[in-house]
């Protein structure tokens, strides 16, 4: 580590509270599926920022479209309309097959968003009494930071400090459907559920989970959540996760990869039944939705469709998975994932083992103590990830 790395460092450590524990490399620029740190070395990106950088750094499409925008009209809040809302709007509803899309930035307020949305159709279209609403989540989940959200998180580092929790979630098994089936009563409003967990150490559930979930939501009057911040949008080889078993959610959640990596927004799609029901002054957000988010959510959509990325994901991830599993590394217990989101367990905590990646031109980071989660930009060509093996294999012997 040179003074420049330090400085860096010392400065983030000073000012700012300690709640990440990073790699020790500082970076300052990217390309594609590539990052250069300030000692002018290159790293794959095996991160993509928890796969919101699905496109890539700094694509040239997204950039484009945010350079153009930005200097005409960035924010116009909600109190009026803008050109470029709509048509987002529009574009999210078509590829998810939904009526309507509410926006928001962050993908925890999407969660948030989602989450009233049930509990007021809950109260207005099933008939639940006032303040009884509940709603099913998993064990493992991670749907975000916000007060509500860790209040029904099962990891203590998550909730612990932050109590008193928000009532009107019950938690069951991910991937076991009698859990469900049983928590479901007369109040039960929703199901919010991660296709894949990517927090928890990318727990892929039992086949036909999710479709079955699915069912059993529509027989038992309840609405089926899909969180695909982390896998929607191309990450597991197809365009959204539940489309795997020819899923369509009630309500689907999407954030991070949105934008490309460009700005933070998030969006909540679902059948207008749901979403509505919302009335003036009832939900909001002041950059949600505004012109500048838009443009550049319009062009990472575009990227997405018309580079074909999932199908790229699908490809390289399987056979990223294939030449890991060929790897025969003894401390390795468990490889799993779908397209490029990947999961490699080990027997040991991760963390020095990540290191040892940076040190080799790997960025990638523990999911959970015992996993590391390799989740590569999905432009990534064959020749990029017969390179990256090479370094993941280095510095894992
Ligand atoms: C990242 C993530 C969130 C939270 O998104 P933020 O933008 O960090 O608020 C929620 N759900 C899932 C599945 C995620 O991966």
């Amino acid at each position: 580590m040179n003074t420049a790395t330090r400085k860096y460092i010392e400065l983030d450590e000073r000012y700012g509270a300690h709640n990440y524990h990073p790699l020790p490399v500082v970076l300052e620029r990217g390309k594609g599926v590539f990052v250069w740190d300030v000692e002018g070395r290159r790293y794959f990106d095996m991160l993509s920022s928890y796969s919101a950088l699905n496109q890539g750094h700094g694509h040239p499409r997204i950039v484009a479209a945010a350079k153009k925008q930005v200097g005409k009209l960035a924010l116009t809040s909600r109190a009026f309309h803008n050109t470029l809302m709509g048509a987002f709007l529009k574009r999210i509803c078509e590829l998810t097959g939904q009526d309507m899309a509410l926006p928001m930035n962050s993908g925890a307020e999407a969660v948030e968003t989602a989450i009233k949305a049930m509990r007021q159709w809950g109260y207005l279209r099933k008939g639940i009494a006032a303040n009884r609403a509940e709603i099913i989540v998993c064990r493992g989940n991670f749907h975000g930071r916000t007060t509500t959200i860790v209040g029904f998180s099962s990891d203590p580092d998550s909730s612990g400090n932050f109590g008193p929790a928000t009532p009107g979630f019950v938690t069951v098994n991910y991937g076991s459907l009698e859990d469900l089936e049983a928590a479901i009563t007369a109040n039960t409003c929703g199901f919010l559920v991660e296709p894949i967990q990517g927090e928890a150490g990318v727990l892929v559930p039992p086949e036909g989970y999710l479709a079955k979930a699915r069912q059993l939501c529509a027989d038992r009057k309840v609405l089926f959540c899909a969180d695909e911040i982390q896998t929607g949008l191309g990450r597991t080889g197809r365009l959204f996760a539940v489309d795997h078993e020819a899923v369509k959610p009630d309500l689907i959640i999407l954030g991070k990869a949105l934008s490309g990596g460009l700005y933070p927004i998030s969006a909540v799609a679902a059948s207008s039944e749901v979403l509505g029901l919302f009335r003036p002054g009832t939900h909001g957000s002041t950059f949600g939705g505004n012109p500048l988010a838009s443009a550049i959510g319009l062009a990472a959509l575009d990227v997405i469709v018309r580079e074909k990325l999932p199908a790229n994901a699908a490809k390289q991830g399987e056979y990223f998975r294939r030449r890991l599993k060929e790897m025969r590394h003894p401390l390795v217990v468990d490889i799993r994932g779908k397209g490029l989101l990947t999961g490699l367990e080990f027997r040991i905590p991760t963390r020095p083992l990540c290191e040892k990646l940076m040190e080799r031109g790997v960025l990638a980071k523990d999911s959970h103590e015992m996993t590391i989660r390799f989740a590569p930009p999905l432009t990534i060509t064959r020749s990029q990830l017969d390179s990256a093996l090479r370094a993941i294999r280095t510095a894992l012997s």
